[in-house]
Protein backbone atom coordinates (compact mmCIF):
# COMPACT_ATOMS: atom_id res chain seq x y z
CA UNK A 1 0.00 0.00 0.00
CA UNK A 2 1.32 3.55 -0.79
CA UNK A 3 2.67 5.50 2.35
CA UNK A 4 0.74 8.59 1.47
CA UNK A 5 -2.08 6.61 1.46
CA UNK A 6 -1.48 5.15 4.73
CA UNK A 7 -0.59 8.17 5.75
CA UNK A 8 -3.46 9.85 5.28
CA UNK A 9 -5.27 6.86 7.16
CA UNK A 10 -3.37 7.73 9.54
CA UNK A 11 -4.06 11.39 9.74
CA UNK A 12 -8.07 10.44 9.71
CA UNK A 13 -7.74 7.93 12.82
CA UNK A 14 -6.36 10.54 14.97
CA UNK A 15 -8.16 14.29 13.67
CA UNK A 16 -11.52 12.39 13.09
CA UNK A 17 -11.07 9.06 15.34
CA UNK A 18 -9.68 10.55 18.47
CA UNK A 19 -9.50 13.69 17.88
CA UNK A 20 -6.54 14.93 19.68
CA UNK A 21 -7.34 17.81 21.53
CA UNK A 22 -4.19 20.41 21.86
CA UNK A 23 -1.71 19.64 25.11
CA UNK A 24 -3.40 15.67 25.94
CA UNK A 25 -1.90 12.79 25.90
CA UNK A 26 -2.26 9.57 23.62
CA UNK A 27 -2.22 5.93 24.33
CA UNK A 28 -1.73 3.77 21.02
CA UNK A 29 -2.41 0.30 21.45
CA UNK A 30 -0.85 -1.48 18.88
CA UNK A 31 0.01 -5.00 17.79
CA UNK A 32 3.84 -5.32 17.56
CA UNK A 33 4.14 -6.37 14.32
CA UNK A 34 1.79 -3.46 12.87
CA UNK A 35 5.24 -1.04 14.20
CA UNK A 36 4.94 0.73 10.56
CA UNK A 37 1.44 2.35 11.21
CA UNK A 38 1.53 3.32 14.86
CA UNK A 39 4.37 5.03 14.15
CA UNK A 40 2.32 6.68 11.62
CA UNK A 41 -0.36 7.79 14.06
CA UNK A 42 2.20 8.45 16.47
CA UNK A 43 3.37 11.22 14.46
CA UNK A 44 0.18 12.55 13.78
CA UNK A 45 -1.10 12.54 16.89
CA UNK A 46 1.86 15.12 17.67
CA UNK A 47 1.53 16.93 14.86
CA UNK A 48 -2.08 17.14 15.79
CA UNK A 49 -0.57 18.51 18.97
CA UNK A 50 -0.31 15.50 21.86
CA UNK A 51 1.50 16.35 25.13
CA UNK A 52 2.63 12.48 24.69
CA UNK A 53 2.36 10.07 23.24
CA UNK A 54 2.22 6.24 25.40
CA UNK A 55 2.83 3.00 22.59
CA UNK A 56 1.19 -0.12 24.49
CA UNK A 57 2.36 -2.60 22.58
CA UNK A 58 1.18 -6.53 22.70
CA UNK A 59 1.21 -9.63 20.46
CA UNK A 60 -0.65 -12.39 20.45
CA UNK A 61 1.55 -15.35 20.83
CA UNK A 62 3.02 -13.35 23.71
CA UNK A 63 -0.59 -13.39 24.98
CA UNK A 64 -1.47 -17.15 24.56
CA UNK A 65 1.93 -18.18 26.20
CA UNK A 66 0.83 -15.88 29.09
CA UNK A 67 -2.18 -18.42 29.25
CA UNK A 68 -0.87 -21.60 28.40
CA UNK A 69 2.25 -20.96 31.33
CA UNK A 70 1.00 -19.03 33.86
CA UNK A 71 -1.49 -20.25 36.42
CA UNK A 72 -4.95 -18.28 36.87
CA UNK A 73 -3.69 -16.95 40.24
CA UNK A 74 -0.86 -15.61 38.59
CA UNK A 75 -2.54 -14.30 35.77
CA UNK A 76 -4.58 -12.29 38.29
CA UNK A 77 -2.23 -10.41 40.29
CA UNK A 78 -2.46 -6.60 39.85
CA UNK A 79 0.66 -5.04 41.12
CA UNK A 80 1.18 -1.63 42.63
CA UNK A 81 2.77 -0.23 39.79
CA UNK A 82 0.08 -1.41 37.43
CA UNK A 83 -2.60 0.00 39.74
CA UNK A 84 -0.21 3.39 40.17
CA UNK A 85 -0.31 3.51 36.27
CA UNK A 86 -4.34 2.90 35.93
CA UNK A 87 -4.95 5.80 38.55
CA UNK A 88 -2.52 7.85 36.53
CA UNK A 89 -4.55 7.50 33.19
CA UNK A 90 -7.80 7.88 35.16
CA UNK A 91 -6.66 11.73 35.90
CA UNK A 92 -4.89 12.29 32.69
CA UNK A 93 -7.68 11.27 30.64
CA UNK A 94 -5.58 10.84 27.64
CA UNK A 95 -6.98 9.57 23.76
CA UNK A 96 -7.36 5.80 23.15
CA UNK A 97 -5.92 4.34 19.91
CA UNK A 98 -6.92 1.16 19.25
CA UNK A 99 -5.09 -0.66 15.70
CA UNK A 100 -6.62 -4.14 15.32
CA UNK A 101 -5.23 -6.17 13.38
CA UNK A 102 -5.21 -9.76 14.93
CA UNK A 103 -5.29 -13.36 13.65
CA UNK A 104 -9.06 -14.39 14.07
CA UNK A 105 -8.24 -17.71 15.62
CA UNK A 106 -4.76 -16.75 17.42
CA UNK A 107 -6.20 -17.63 20.60
CA UNK A 108 -7.49 -21.13 19.26
CA UNK A 109 -7.34 -23.55 21.89
CA UNK A 110 -6.98 -21.06 24.72
CA UNK A 111 -8.83 -22.33 27.52
CA UNK A 112 -11.80 -19.71 27.71
CA UNK A 113 -12.48 -20.71 31.07
CA UNK A 114 -9.49 -19.76 32.70
CA UNK A 115 -9.54 -16.29 30.51
CA UNK A 116 -12.93 -15.76 32.49
CA UNK A 117 -12.18 -16.23 35.68
CA UNK A 118 -9.16 -14.06 34.93
CA UNK A 119 -11.56 -11.35 33.80
CA UNK A 120 -13.45 -11.93 36.71
CA UNK A 121 -10.54 -11.79 39.40
CA UNK A 122 -9.25 -8.08 37.57
CA UNK A 123 -12.66 -6.82 36.87
CA UNK A 124 -12.99 -5.30 40.61
CA UNK A 125 -9.81 -3.74 39.70
CA UNK A 126 -10.60 -2.25 36.35
CA UNK A 127 -14.45 -1.87 37.03
CA UNK A 128 -13.41 1.23 39.01
CA UNK A 129 -10.93 2.75 36.25
CA UNK A 130 -13.43 1.79 33.53
CA UNK A 131 -15.83 4.25 34.97
CA UNK A 132 -13.44 7.13 35.89
CA UNK A 133 -12.32 7.09 31.56
CA UNK A 134 -16.02 6.38 30.75
CA UNK A 135 -17.31 9.36 27.94
CA UNK A 136 -14.33 11.24 29.45
CA UNK A 137 -11.99 10.65 26.87
CA UNK A 138 -11.77 10.06 22.74
CA UNK A 139 -10.78 6.27 21.85
CA UNK A 140 -11.11 4.69 18.89
CA UNK A 141 -10.54 1.50 16.78
CA UNK A 142 -9.04 1.51 13.25
CA UNK A 143 -7.87 -2.18 11.79
CA UNK A 144 -4.81 -2.51 9.77
CA UNK A 145 -4.24 -6.32 8.41
CA UNK A 146 -2.39 -8.62 9.92
CA UNK A 147 -0.81 -11.49 7.56
CA UNK A 148 -2.23 -14.11 9.13
CA UNK A 149 -5.82 -12.01 9.50
CA UNK A 150 -5.72 -11.42 5.97
CA UNK A 151 -4.90 -14.74 5.13
CA UNK A 152 -8.41 -16.14 6.68
CA UNK A 153 -10.68 -13.49 4.90
CA UNK A 154 -8.48 -14.21 1.58
CA UNK A 155 -7.40 -17.86 2.07
CA UNK A 156 -7.03 -18.04 -1.89
CA UNK A 157 -4.64 -15.15 -1.92
CA UNK A 158 -0.59 -15.96 -1.04
CA UNK A 159 0.05 -13.99 2.04
CA UNK A 160 1.28 -10.45 0.49
CA UNK A 161 -2.03 -10.40 -2.17
CA UNK A 162 -4.24 -11.10 0.99
CA UNK A 163 -2.79 -8.50 2.89
CA UNK A 164 -3.08 -5.85 -0.10
CA UNK A 165 -6.84 -7.29 -0.85
CA UNK A 166 -7.60 -6.67 2.95
CA UNK A 167 -5.59 -3.39 3.14
CA UNK A 168 -8.06 -1.62 0.01
CA UNK A 169 -11.12 -3.44 1.83
CA UNK A 170 -10.02 -2.01 5.16
CA UNK A 171 -9.14 1.61 3.44
CA UNK A 172 -12.56 1.47 1.31
CA UNK A 173 -15.14 0.94 4.07
CA UNK A 174 -12.66 3.78 5.89
CA UNK A 175 -13.70 6.16 3.42
CA UNK A 176 -10.29 6.98 2.90
CA UNK A 177 -10.39 8.65 -0.70
CA UNK A 178 -9.40 11.64 -2.11
CA UNK A 179 -11.01 13.96 0.91
CA UNK A 180 -11.10 11.74 4.30
CA UNK A 181 -12.09 14.39 6.48
CA UNK A 182 -14.87 15.64 3.88
CA UNK A 183 -16.23 12.11 3.59
CA UNK A 184 -16.89 12.14 7.27
CA UNK A 185 -18.13 14.85 7.77
CA UNK A 186 -21.07 14.11 5.56
CA UNK A 187 -21.40 10.78 6.62
CA UNK A 188 -21.71 12.08 10.21
CA UNK A 189 -24.43 14.40 9.11
CA UNK A 190 -25.84 11.32 7.43
CA UNK A 191 -26.01 9.73 10.29
CA UNK A 192 -27.14 11.88 12.83
CA UNK A 193 -30.01 12.83 10.63
CA UNK A 194 -31.19 9.12 10.96
CA UNK A 195 -31.15 9.42 14.48
CA UNK A 196 -33.09 12.65 15.07
CA UNK A 197 -36.44 10.86 13.06
CA UNK A 198 -35.91 7.91 14.81
CA UNK A 199 -35.50 9.67 18.42
CA UNK A 200 -38.91 11.82 17.50
CA UNK A 201 -40.80 8.61 17.60
CA UNK A 202 -39.82 7.92 21.06
CA UNK A 203 -39.94 4.02 20.58
CA UNK A 204 -40.70 1.83 23.49
CA UNK A 205 -39.66 -1.53 21.88
CA UNK A 206 -38.88 -2.70 18.59
CA UNK A 207 -39.61 -6.07 17.08
CA UNK A 208 -37.23 -7.75 14.48
CA UNK A 209 -37.30 -11.02 12.04
CA UNK A 210 -35.66 -12.14 9.34
CA UNK A 211 -36.06 -15.40 7.29
CA UNK A 212 -33.20 -17.15 9.31
CA UNK A 213 -35.32 -17.53 12.05
CA UNK A 214 -34.86 -14.13 14.15
CA UNK A 215 -37.96 -13.30 15.60
CA UNK A 216 -37.22 -10.79 18.57
CA UNK A 217 -39.12 -8.30 20.63
CA UNK A 218 -36.84 -6.05 23.02
CA UNK A 219 -38.19 -3.51 25.34
CA UNK A 220 -36.19 0.12 25.12
CA UNK A 221 -35.39 2.48 27.93
CA UNK A 222 -38.20 5.45 28.72
CA UNK A 223 -35.09 7.95 28.26
CA UNK A 224 -33.17 6.08 26.03
CA UNK A 225 -31.33 7.35 22.50
CA UNK A 226 -30.53 6.33 19.13
CA UNK A 227 -27.20 7.18 18.20
CA UNK A 228 -24.92 6.83 14.95
CA UNK A 229 -21.58 8.09 13.76
CA UNK A 230 -19.60 10.80 16.04
CA UNK A 231 -19.89 10.92 19.93
CA UNK A 232 -19.19 14.00 22.36
CA UNK A 233 -17.07 13.64 25.08
CA UNK A 234 -18.31 15.07 28.90
CA UNK A 235 -15.86 17.91 28.37
CA UNK A 236 -17.78 18.10 24.50
CA UNK A 237 -15.21 16.94 22.75
CA UNK A 238 -16.35 15.19 18.78
CA UNK A 239 -15.11 12.01 18.02
CA UNK A 240 -15.60 8.97 15.93
CA UNK A 241 -14.87 5.90 18.43
CA UNK A 242 -15.13 3.45 15.25
CA UNK A 243 -13.97 3.82 11.89
CA UNK A 244 -15.83 2.29 9.83
CA UNK A 245 -19.17 2.69 11.16
CA UNK A 246 -22.61 2.54 9.54
CA UNK A 247 -24.86 1.53 12.35
CA UNK A 248 -27.58 3.06 14.21
CA UNK A 249 -27.68 1.76 17.75
CA UNK A 250 -29.44 1.82 21.31
CA UNK A 251 -28.57 0.28 24.53
CA UNK A 252 -32.03 -1.63 25.31
CA UNK A 253 -34.23 -2.03 28.34
CA UNK A 254 -32.45 -4.47 30.89
CA UNK A 255 -34.15 -7.88 31.39
CA UNK A 256 -36.96 -6.78 28.21
CA UNK A 257 -36.18 -9.11 25.64
CA UNK A 258 -38.50 -11.79 24.70
CA UNK A 259 -38.26 -14.70 21.50
CA UNK A 260 -34.99 -15.98 19.63
CA UNK A 261 -32.31 -14.36 17.84
CA UNK A 262 -30.67 -16.07 15.01
CA UNK A 263 -27.16 -15.22 13.93
CA UNK A 264 -26.50 -14.66 10.11
CA UNK A 265 -22.53 -14.69 10.98
CA UNK A 266 -20.05 -16.40 12.85
CA UNK A 267 -18.40 -14.45 15.81
CA UNK A 268 -15.06 -14.29 15.73
CA UNK A 269 -14.57 -13.43 19.71
CA UNK A 270 -10.79 -13.01 20.83
CA UNK A 271 -9.08 -15.30 18.81
CA UNK A 272 -11.99 -18.41 18.88
CA UNK A 273 -15.02 -18.94 16.40
CA UNK A 274 -18.43 -19.79 17.39
CA UNK A 275 -20.86 -20.74 14.62
CA UNK A 276 -24.25 -20.79 13.11
CA UNK A 277 -25.60 -20.37 16.71
CA UNK A 278 -29.41 -18.64 18.50
CA UNK A 279 -30.35 -17.84 21.71
CA UNK A 280 -33.87 -17.87 22.98
CA UNK A 281 -34.40 -14.82 25.39
CA UNK A 282 -37.15 -14.91 28.55
CA UNK A 283 -37.77 -11.76 30.39
CA UNK A 284 -34.34 -10.15 29.15
CA UNK A 285 -31.73 -13.12 29.87
CA UNK A 286 -30.54 -15.64 27.43
CA UNK A 287 -32.47 -19.38 28.71
CA UNK A 288 -31.10 -20.97 25.95
CA UNK A 289 -28.88 -21.29 23.21
CA UNK A 290 -26.96 -23.73 20.43
CA UNK A 291 -24.05 -23.69 18.17
CA UNK A 292 -22.29 -26.15 15.57
CA UNK A 293 -18.99 -24.62 16.81
CA UNK A 294 -18.28 -23.29 19.86
CA UNK A 295 -21.15 -23.93 21.78
CA UNK A 296 -19.11 -24.54 25.16
CA UNK A 297 -17.44 -20.72 24.41
CA UNK A 298 -20.86 -18.93 23.88
CA UNK A 299 -21.79 -20.86 27.17
CA UNK A 300 -18.89 -19.52 29.03
CA UNK A 301 -19.57 -16.05 27.93
CA UNK A 302 -23.21 -16.18 29.00
CA UNK A 303 -22.19 -16.94 32.25
CA UNK A 304 -19.30 -14.72 32.60
CA UNK A 305 -21.46 -12.61 35.15
CA UNK A 306 -24.97 -11.71 36.14
CA UNK A 307 -25.24 -9.22 33.33
CA UNK A 308 -23.40 -11.26 30.32
CA UNK A 309 -26.78 -13.30 29.19
CA UNK A 310 -28.75 -9.97 29.19
CA UNK A 311 -29.05 -7.85 26.26
CA UNK A 312 -26.26 -4.34 25.64
CA UNK A 313 -27.03 -3.11 22.62
CA UNK A 314 -29.35 -3.32 19.40
CA UNK A 315 -27.94 -2.10 16.12
CA UNK A 316 -29.83 -1.43 12.98
CA UNK A 317 -27.08 -1.36 9.64
CA UNK A 318 -28.65 -1.69 6.41
CA UNK A 319 -28.19 -4.49 3.65
CA UNK A 320 -26.94 -1.29 1.24
CA UNK A 321 -23.72 -0.55 3.84
CA UNK A 322 -20.63 -0.91 1.69
CA UNK A 323 -19.22 -3.91 3.78
CA UNK A 324 -22.15 -5.89 3.27
CA UNK A 325 -21.99 -5.03 -0.51
CA UNK A 326 -18.44 -6.16 -0.37
CA UNK A 327 -19.69 -9.68 0.74
CA UNK A 328 -16.49 -9.97 2.71
CA UNK A 329 -16.67 -12.00 6.16
CA UNK A 330 -13.85 -9.91 7.79
CA UNK A 331 -13.66 -11.87 11.76
CA UNK A 332 -13.60 -9.26 13.15
CA UNK A 333 -16.37 -7.08 15.03
CA UNK A 334 -15.02 -3.56 13.98
CA UNK A 335 -16.09 -4.29 10.71
CA UNK A 336 -18.69 -7.10 10.87
CA UNK A 337 -20.82 -5.35 12.86
CA UNK A 338 -21.11 -2.53 10.11
CA UNK A 339 -22.20 -5.38 7.72
CA UNK A 340 -25.64 -6.01 9.34
CA UNK A 341 -27.92 -5.82 12.34
CA UNK A 342 -26.70 -6.87 15.13
CA UNK A 343 -27.03 -7.02 18.96
CA UNK A 344 -24.92 -7.26 22.13
CA UNK A 345 -24.35 -9.50 24.89
CA UNK A 346 -23.59 -7.59 28.23
CA UNK A 347 -23.15 -4.12 29.34
CA UNK A 348 -24.87 -1.56 28.11
CA UNK A 349 -23.81 2.32 26.68
CA UNK A 350 -24.58 5.03 29.17
CA UNK A 351 -24.55 7.44 27.36
CA UNK A 352 -27.05 6.70 25.08
CA UNK A 353 -29.36 7.72 27.95
CA UNK A 354 -31.05 11.32 27.39
CA UNK A 355 -28.57 13.96 29.41
CA UNK A 356 -27.23 10.46 31.42
CA UNK A 357 -24.29 12.82 32.66
CA UNK A 358 -26.77 14.02 34.99
CA UNK A 359 -27.73 11.03 36.60
CA UNK A 360 -25.45 8.55 38.86
CA UNK A 361 -24.49 4.85 37.65
CA UNK A 362 -27.04 3.48 39.99
CA UNK A 363 -29.90 5.59 38.90
CA UNK A 364 -28.71 4.78 35.10
CA UNK A 365 -28.62 1.17 35.69
CA UNK A 366 -32.21 1.31 37.47
CA UNK A 367 -33.31 3.00 34.17
CA UNK A 368 -32.00 -0.02 32.43
CA UNK A 369 -28.64 0.06 31.45
CA UNK A 370 -27.53 -3.53 31.71
CA UNK A 371 -24.01 -3.79 33.38
CA UNK A 372 -21.29 -6.15 32.49
CA UNK A 373 -18.00 -7.29 32.11
CA UNK A 374 -18.41 -8.38 28.21
CA UNK A 375 -20.30 -6.68 25.45
CA UNK A 376 -19.89 -8.82 22.79
CA UNK A 377 -21.80 -8.01 19.30
CA UNK A 378 -23.60 -10.23 17.06
CA UNK A 379 -25.02 -10.16 13.71
CA UNK A 380 -28.45 -10.89 12.79
CA UNK A 381 -29.12 -8.89 9.96
CA UNK A 382 -29.80 -10.13 6.83
CA UNK A 383 -31.74 -9.38 3.32
CA UNK A 384 -34.72 -10.63 4.49
CA UNK A 385 -34.51 -7.96 7.97
CA UNK A 386 -37.75 -6.47 9.16
CA UNK A 387 -37.77 -4.12 12.28
CA UNK A 388 -40.81 -2.22 13.45
CA UNK A 389 -41.08 -0.08 16.02
CA UNK A 390 -43.97 0.70 18.97
CA UNK A 391 -44.83 4.02 20.24
CA UNK A 392 -46.79 5.87 21.68
CA UNK A 393 -48.38 6.88 17.69
CA UNK A 394 -48.65 2.69 17.78
CA UNK A 395 -46.67 0.68 15.04
CA UNK A 396 -43.72 2.49 12.30
CA UNK A 397 -42.25 -0.07 10.21
CA UNK A 398 -38.55 0.69 10.43
CA UNK A 399 -36.86 -1.48 8.07
CA UNK A 400 -37.80 -3.75 5.17
CA UNK A 401 -36.04 -6.24 3.40
CA UNK A 402 -32.60 -5.65 4.75
CA UNK A 403 -33.03 -1.42 3.98
CA UNK A 404 -34.34 1.72 6.46
CA UNK A 405 -37.63 2.34 5.30
CA UNK A 406 -38.04 5.93 7.31
ZN1 LIG B 1 -22.66 -2.04 17.44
Amino acid sequence: MKESVLRSYARLAVRKGINVQKGQGVQIFAPAEQYEFARMCAKEAYLAGAAWVMMEWSDQEISKYGYQYQTAEQLSVMEDWRKAKYDYLARELPCRLHISAEDPDGMRGTDQAKISQVRRALYPFLEPYQKAIDNRHQWCIVGVPGVKWAKKVFPQLNKQAAVNALWEAILASARVGEDPEKAWNEHNAALAGRCERLNALQLESIHITSELGTDLTVGLMEKGTWMGGGEYTEQGVFYNPNIPTEEIFTTPKAGAAEGIAVASKPLSYQGQMIENFSMTFKDGRVVSHTAEVGDGILGELLASDEGAARLGEAAIVPVSSPIYRSGLLFYNTLYDENAACHLAIGRGFDNTVRDYSRYTYEQLTDMGVNRSMIHIDFMIGTAGTHISGMGRDGETVLFENGEWVI
